[in-house]
């Protein structure tokens, strides 16, 4: 009883999700042991949803995470291939089969994804067992959604600019970090591609609001994210940084896939109908994340390729290294070394 104490202490002393998830599986695996244990999401859109594992202990060994994390959806199993999964999470209810003896509990659906924590042992779960992991599948999910209302906006359900920085060195260290010694496979830490930054503008929205009222003007906002989380792939991390400005954290294995993304996100935002107000557009500006840069100096030239759009017409994607490029906007000074105080 006092360990399991001390492990959920530990486990609500975290604020990062990812060791969350890692937390919950060792603190299960050290007190029940079983064959093999793991945390899956569904990733993807609804049409072609895939199992990402967040977090797996199997026969003792934890299975090594970063390298999910950064797959292609197409490279995950497809949610078909895991019936259990699907109906613990479509009715709620955990699913139990006898051979070999498998649990599989629904996490309570986030914002974002909906998951299942899955549990294999040599013997099936006893009453007793069963209902500690309830207990302590509770207290975690609690823990999630004090989490969430914390990190997310209440009106788009993103996630909203506190944990941006954290996410943004984590983008810079994963980008230059080195595989370890031994191992050529360099997605075991470090995923390859590139980390591209986006700036997000609505074009005249001032007018929605004045011509339809705040209520209409939420909506659109609202709209505006769903046609973000349809856009990018499940990795991309969306935010929303205040008014109507969003934000967008990618990770691209090809050039100009962040640059295609946009532009999709640009021309689908302005062939959708929006209801009462009929179309919008959006303004971007990116830029590709360097080694050693900062937040501030990374936000300042994807704002600057957002200005340049918003001066030469709106309703279109500029990237701030081919303006530069091109002679439009002036390189700024590299000042390697700096440091910035906030
Ligand atoms: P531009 O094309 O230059 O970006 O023009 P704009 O009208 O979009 O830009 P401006 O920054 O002048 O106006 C932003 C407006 O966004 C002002 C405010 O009324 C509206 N706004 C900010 N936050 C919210 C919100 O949470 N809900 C709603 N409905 N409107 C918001
Ligand atoms: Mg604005
Ligand atoms: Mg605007």
């Amino acid at each position: 009883m006092t360990q399991l104490i001390y492990h959920l202490a530990d486990l609500t002393a975290l604020r990062d999700r990812d060791g969350l998830d890692t937390a919950l599986v060792a603190t299960l695996q050290e007190l029940l042991r079983p064959t093999s244990i793991g945390i899956y999401r569904l990733v993807g859109p609804l049409s072609n949803e895939h199992w990402l594992t967040c977090a797996q202990i199997s026969n003792g060994v934890t299975q090594q995470q970063a390298r999910q994390a950064w797959a292609e959806l197409d490279e995950l199993p497809h949610a078909d291939e895991f019936v259990n999964r699907q109906r613990a999470i479509s009715t709620r209810q955990s699913v139990t089969t006898a051979d070999p003896a498998t649990s599989v509990f629904p996490l309570a659906t986030d914002s974002a994804s909906s998951g299942v924590l899955e549990l294999s042992s040599a013997t099936p779960l006893s009453t007793e067992t069963y209902r500690l992991v309830c207990a302590v599948l509770r207290l975690y999910q609690n823990f999630q959604s004090l989490l969430d209302y914390g990190e997310r906006d209440a009106l788009t359900e993103l996630l909203n600019r506190k944990t941006f920085d954290g996410a943004f060195l984590k983008a810079t260290t994963a980008q230059h970090e080195t595989p370890e010694p031994g191992t050529n496979d360099r997605r075991q830490c470090n995923p390859g591609g590139s980390y591209w930054l986006a700036m997000l503008d609505i074009d005249h929205f001032k007018r929605v609001n004045d011509n339809f009222g705040h209520l209409i003007g939420d909506e659109v906002l609202l709209l505006l994210a769903r046609l973000m989380r349809n856009t990018f792939r499940f990795h991309d991390q969306l935010y929303r940084f205040g008014g109507e400005e969003f934000v967008v954290l990618m990770h691209c294995t090809l050039a100009g896939q962040a640059e295609s993304s946009l532009e999709r996100l640009r021309r689908n935002t302005e062939q959708h109908a929006f209801p009462q107000v009929g179309q919008i557009s959006v303004s971007i500006g990116f830029t590709e994340i360097r080694q050693g840069d900062s937040p501030s100096s990374a936000f300042e030239r994807a704002d600057k390729a957002v200005y340049y759009a918003k001066e030469h017409g709106r309703n279109q994607v500029w990237g701030h290294e081919a303006l530069v490029a091109q002679g439009k906007l002036a390189a700024e000074a590299v000042n390697v070394g700096d440091i910035e105080l906030f």
